[in-house]
């Protein structure tokens, strides 16, 4: 059998073609594994995808109706007491009740429409969510096969999309139920905890789904690119090694002798403390140099690895910077906040920071392999990865803004007004602040990659 990095043999042609129920329970069947449930369903033919689809879907828009009866089924009432003073009572009712009275007017009701609610917006979700796996999916070739092979990836994530429905959505109900109890009654608020519970599932449910457009990409085939001018692109092919390149009069030497202009980071080669920490200084406060040395050929891992180790950072580091703020400022040790507050950063920083930096990037690698900047579109996943570091001036800004306005409202407000004027109105100074800063690193971020293109569009390594 022949190795499937050989170049012309797509690796696929060795899989035998999938059966129609081994693509139909694949979601299921390859939950741990979702590279290969990605791998089915890009193999699979477009009706078999479908099939499996819209039984997910199902599961999901039933499990939302199911759930919302059980929410249901909890209510605290205020009826009038003795001397006229309203009293709080629970009503409990069992889950044929609930029905009933949401089938008052006929057996098509609004627990009917949720459910069909749900069935557009789990489609809508398919559709926007193989969008953003769009920059490390497209390998070449047409723009819009890329895009099916995400949506193909993105069909198959709704196995998963179904069980943490139902793990996050159970945790809600008890959530609702414990609140409307009431204080008195329940153990504690739950609802802090639901709400960690809903951001864990959204995390792993994209880190699942990156791994399954992983594994539906095309096979990994090194393209045939000409040589190039390190500096300006000139076309090498047909000009002798000893020379200087006709455009720009760089020594073509300096273009073609490996590891030259383009050593290479030590992160690339072996994943230690070290080589982490000067990747990441580097591609953080040198974006030029550094792209300007990476090498661009071969796979994506050891950027990836950096993305997410800094993605996980950012979570401890917000959830630290936040326990540390709340113990200074409240000045007690006790307490939810001081637990409850840190550890729904921990979850919210990193999943904010991760979309942010997919929604730039995706918009980034639009614009990039529309226009076909990039000889190699695989080249970006690279880029992708290592710009990671830079949601630590997100951090910074956002984690400066917010401890001025709470250890030093009164200055501030003084020194800065409280509110800006805005047309015919006023927004508060805070809103101006969070929008202004945001919005100004998010440019500052496009133009950071746009420095990064130019430094690695004509590697020749
Ligand atoms: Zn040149």
């Amino acid at each position: 059998m022949s190795k499937p990095s050989d170049p012309g043999r797509p690796a696929q042609s060795f899989l035998p073609a999938p059966g129609f129920f081994r693509i139909v329970f694949s979601p299921w069947i390859d939950l741990i594994r979702p590279a290969r449930a990605g791998a089915t369903f890009a193999a699979a033919p477009t009706a078999s995808v479908w099939c499996a689809g819209l039984p997910y879907g199902c599961v999901i828009a039933v499990a939302v109706v199911v759930l919302s009866l059980r929410a249901q089924m909890v209510e605290q009432r205020r009826l009038p007491g003795r001397g006229g003073r309203p009293q709080t009572t629970v009503v409990f009712f069992s889950i044929s009740e609930v029905w009933a009275d949401w089938h008052r007017d006929g057996w098509f009701g609004s627990m009917e429409l949720i459910g069909l609610g749900i069935m557009a917006l789990v489609g809508a979700i398919v559709v926007i969510v193989a969008l953003f796996q769009f920059p490390v999916i497209h390998a070449g070739g047409e723009l819009g096969r890329s895009y099916v092979r995400a949506l193909r990836a993105a069909v198959a994530s709704l196995g998963l999309l179904a069980l943490l429905t139902v793990v996050a959505g159970s945790m809600l109900v008890w959530a609702i139920h414990t609140e409307q109890i009431g204080p008195r009654r329940r153990p504690f608020n739950i609802f802090p905890f639901a709400i960690m519970t809903i951001l864990a599932c959204a995390a792993s449910y994209y880190a699942w789904l990156g791994a399954a457009a992983r594994g539906a990409r095309e096979p990994e085939e090194p393209h045939d690119l000409p040589p190039r001018c390190e500096g300006c692109g000139y076309d090498l092919t047909h000009r002798p090694e000893h020379g200087r390149c006709p455009e720009c009069n760089l020594p073509i030497e300096e273009s073609l002798t490996p590891g030259r202009r383009r050593p290479g980071w030590a992160w690339e080669q072996k994943q230690v403390f070290g080589a982490w920490l000067e990747a990441s200084a580097r591609a953080l406060l040198e974006p030029t140099r550094f792209y300007g040395a990476l090498t661009l050929r071969g796979d994506d891992r050891a950027a990836r690895v950096l993305a997410r180790s800094h993605l996980l950072l950012v979570g401890f580091g917000a959830a630290l910077w936040v326990f540390v703020l709340v113990v200074t400022e409240l000045g007690r040790p006790g307490g939810d906040d001081v637990v409850v507050v840190p550890m729904l950063l921990l979850f919210l920083a990193p999943l904010a920071g991760w979309m942010v930096h997919r929604v730039v990037g995706t918009l980034v690698a639009l614009g990039l392999f529309v226009r076909g900047v990039l000889p190699d579109p695989r080249w970006f996943r690279k880029v992708l990865g290592y710009e990671m570091v830079y949601l630590w001036t997100f951090c910074g800004y956002n984690g400066a803004l917010l401890t001025g306005f709470i250890r030093f409202h009164d200055a501030l407000y003084a020194a800065i007004g409280r509110r800006v004027p805005f047309g015919a109105t006023f927004v508060p100074i805070e809103l101006v602040l969070v929008f202004a800063g945001n919005g100004a690193l998010i440019l500052l971020w496009l133009a950071r990659y746009r420095r990064a293109v130019r430094a690695v569009r004509f590697s020749n390594f």
